[in-house]
């Protein structure tokens, strides 16, 4: 089923070196599994976990190493067996510091016997696929790590939400994991989409893809079953935005400053969807992940890693950097993080990494010349040289007043710039600001 109905604005973001074309054909492999794992007891949104282990212990993998704390918290789990041999901080790619598990790995993956497949999945209820999802540490692995129990927890909504949306789009330029995954786990995604629609009671559960990925949506089409449907939505970032893809799988807006339950929608990544059915089917926390190295590296690839693993060893799995590396991101190059050391963990929301050179590099800002591009390119309606101007000029509430708490730093207006002007950042330090205001 396609269909045109789209969000204003957007952009088609060029990729150079082959980007995305590189590495979506190319099969998922398996990394090797590290010497030492650094995992990370804060990497997702809400409380950090409580560590539960110390230096000394034998873990064995997918045992629990940090505990839940809070009701926006998810636990993290051993993802190699072993030895505990520190307990530190570590710099996350967002650099923050956050305290973290080190383990060394006896390369004998011997499972915690906690992890036991489920004989009677079909007739789990609804609270114990939230319970399932809550002990695996699933967490939102589109990038926002929001922990998945939370989300499937509807019992306090009011009214309760009727619509499932998952995310399909994966719209970043050079990222291809999701993609790779709708191609080689669609089974896997559909039977993650039908526990999610149990658990949330909703009645209709939807599944959008842009439509420069035929192959994925042909396969899930062809996977999909018991009323799922499978739409193929117009290539344009940011496609893959909750608000952007509930308008256009459900045709209904998202308030500013609301969440998807004020649409009666739930979203979800397919990822996330996959990772649901083998937590559930098969009693897997999560502990792996997808991760595209892309760019400037030796064989760009997408890698199946185990969480914590160094991002130094994952790109000498892609046989390290290339030449005229100048910039390293962490995610894509629209919403990623740059990074100024490969030295940080995968963690659960770490969906990629591009090495960029030249073409990485904004270039010199010279003075906005009022075309007009980035206001007709930001998808929320905003006016980014107005913003943009007010925080140059230390008017913070000025650009508060001109919708900056709206922005959803997609970095659309950043890339249509013909004078290089860094609008989302502008957006970026008015939110911040405003946020200490609070
Ligand atoms: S102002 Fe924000 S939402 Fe609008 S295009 Fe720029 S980054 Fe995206
Ligand atoms: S795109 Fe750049 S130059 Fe054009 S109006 Fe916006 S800020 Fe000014």
């Amino acid at each position: 089923m396609a269909i045109t109905q789209t969000f204003g604005g957007g952009i088609h973001p060029h990729e150079t070196g082959g980007g995305k074309a590189v590495t979506c054909l190319l099969p998922v492999v398996t990394a090797a599994a590290p010497a030492r794992v650094t995992i990370a007891l804060s990497q997702h949104a809400g409380a950090p976990a409580v560590c539960c282990v110390k230096v000394g212990d034998k873990v064995d993998l997918g045992q629990v190493i940090g505990q839940a704390q809070g009701a926006v918290s998810a636990p993290v789990h051993a993802s190699v067996s072993g030895t505990v041999i520190a307990l530190t901080p570590c710099v996350v790619a967002s650099g923050k510091s956050v305290p973290a598990v080190v383990i060394e790995n006896d390369f004998e993956d011997r499972w915690a016997d906690t992890v036991r497949p489920c004989e009677n999945a079909d007739a789990l209820t609804p609270a114990q696929i939230v319970e399932i999802a809550r002990n695996a540490g699933l967490v939102g692995l589109g990038g926002a790590a929001f922990p998945t129990a939370v989300k499937l927890d509807v019992s306090k909504l009011d009214p309760k939400p009727d619509t499932l949306v998952v995310n399909g789009s994966e719209c970043e330029p050079y990222l291809t994991s999701d993609h790779r995954l709708m191609l080689e786990n669609a089974a896997q995604i559909v039977d993650g989409v039908l526990l999610a629609k149990k658990a949330t009671g909703v009645s209709r559960a939807v599944i959008g893809v842009e439509d420069n990925k035929p192959d994925a949506v042909a396969a899930l089409q062809s996977a999909a079953k018991d009323g799922v449907e499978v739409v193929a939505l117009p290539a344009k970032y940011p496609q893959g935005f909750e608000k952007m893809l509930i308008f256009a799988l459900a045709g209904r807006r998202v308030p500013n400053g609301a969440l998807p339950s004020a649409a009666q929608c739930v979203t979800m990544n397919v990822a996330t969807c996959a990772a649901l059915s083998a937590a559930v089917r098969e009693g897997k926390p999560l502990i792996e992940r997808i991760v595209t190295v892309s760019g400037r590296v030796g064989t760009p690839c997408n890698l199946r890693v185990r969480i914590g693993t160094s991002l130094l060893d994952v790109i000498e799995q892609a046989d390290g950097l290339a030449a005229g590396v100048r910039k390293l991101i962490v995610g894509g190059p629209m919403m990623g993080n740059a990074i100024p050391s490969l030295n940080v963990p995968i963690t659960k929301n770490f969906g990629g990494f591009v090495a960029l050179g030249e073409e990485g590099l904004s270039g010199e800002e010279s003075a906005c010349i009022r075309c007009g591009r980035c206001v007709r390119a930001c998808p929320m309606g905003l006016m980014p040289s107005k913003i943009d101007a007010l925080v140059r000029r230390n008017n913070y509430d000025g650009a508060i007043a001109a919708g900056a708490m709206n922005c959803m730093e997609c970095g659309s207006c950043t890339y249509c710039c013909p004078a290089k002007r860094e609008l989302t950042q502008s957006c970026r330090v008015a939110k911040a600001i405003a946020r200490l205001k609070k």
